[in-house]
């Protein structure tokens, strides 16, 4: 045997052995396609030897194209077995595996929260009535959360029983009328501002209580304002959200900020006035406290009370949400359960 052949004849074992180890980190079917042209391809190694073939002595060619054809049938059984084991789903590329015709996934899709859709709604009344959004910082002083709005030095809500305290000065605001005080610092009138937010009080946790809930407060300020503008404003406020057929009164109250007040009250949700449970047989459910702005807030902020009137409400979102979609626990709101919000 020549060189040649010797040489020839450790070239097709060296095939062998790079064609079984790269078989191994075959893994895929593109994988299996780069091993199929690197070891079958016709610029393969195997068809440079085919071709060298007859380079070689006439007598060494018998065993040289024996060996030859041997390496071939092993690589094309090292082939199929790959294919098997990668499975048909595996062998093909990407593109072959789609079928573009079955229906896709649905991804699952998110709802608004209810306090969030109620915010929404809230707003998009008072915005059409040319009211703009104002917010306020959630920790606040005592000033513009209590002193400026009228509220005397020992009223109770001062007390750290009822008020969340951060330190001596600042605590977290029990409302959102602090921001009203910051309007009004900031702007001259003729105004009229929404501000929607969050508020706190050291409240035990119960169906209709809870530490955190959320405010949407009111306030108009013009000259010739009167207490039938802002009953005129919450009618049609109360028709919006309830429908149409919703009655609204005004019960007298008392309010630090506001002169006269009063609890605002519309009529049964459930039982249209009849008297039922929701509305303990009393026909009316309260949602609101308003009032015309007490001369004092102005001359705090520095508005002359000759000069100007508004007036000022304040409703609870949980409540109004409460009402509307017939929820009978708070604590729903805020537990994160997918079943329950859902549905809306
Ligand atoms: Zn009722």
């Amino acid at each position: 045997m020549t060189e040649d052949a010797k040489k020839f004849l450790a070239e097709v074992t060296a095939l062998k052995t790079a064609a079984e180890k790269a078989a191994t980190a075959v893994s895929d079917g593109k994988a299996l396609e780069r091993w199929r042209i690197e070891f079958l391809g016709r610029k393969s190694p195997l068809g440079r030897l085919s071709k060298s073939l007859t380079s070689l002595a006439e007598g060494d060619r018998p065993a040289a194209g024996k060996a030859l054809n041997e390496l071939r049938a092993d690589l094309k059984a090292e082939y199929e077995s790959l294919q098997k084991r990668l499975g048909p789903k595996k062998a093909g590329t990407d593109e072959a595996r789609l079928d573009y015709t079955l229906p896709g996934v649905q991804p699952p899709i998110g709802t608004l929260h209810p306090l969030t859709k109620t915010y929404y709604e809230i707003t998009a009344f008072f915005a059409s009535l040319g009211f703009n959004v104002a917010h306020g910082p959630e920790v606040e002083d005592e000033f513009h959360n209590f002193g400026a709005l009228n509220f005397p030095p020992d009223h109770p809500s001062r007390d750290a029983q009822d008020t969340l305290y951060v330190n001596d000065e600042w605590l977290l605001r029990t409302h959102t009328s602090p921001a009203q005080i910051r309007v009004m610092l900031e702007q001259r009138p003729p105004l009229r501002v929404i501000v929607p937010g969050r508020c706190f009080r050291a409240d035990a946790v119960d169906a209709s209580h809870y530490p955190v809930f959320h405010q949407v407060e009111g306030l108009l300020v013009d000259e010739n304002v009167s207490l039938g503008d802002l009953k005129g404003t919450l009618t049609a406020f109360a028709e919006y959200i309830f429908g149409p057929d919703t009655k609204m009164r005004f019960r007298p109250h008392f309010f630090p900020f506001t002169e006269p007040s009063a609890e605002v009250d519309i009529s049964c949700v459930v039982c249209g006035g009849e008297g039922c449970r929701t509305c303990g047989g009393k026909g009316w459910l309260e949602i609101a406290g308003a009032g015309m702005v007490h001369p004092n807030v102005f001359r705090n902020v520095g508005y002359d009370p000759e000069q100007w009137a508004g007036y000022a409400f304040g409703m609870g979102v949980e409540r109004i949400a409460m009402l509307k979609y017939g929820i009978d626990d708070i604590r729903l709101f805020y537990e994160n359960d997918f079943a329950f919000l859902k549905q809306f």
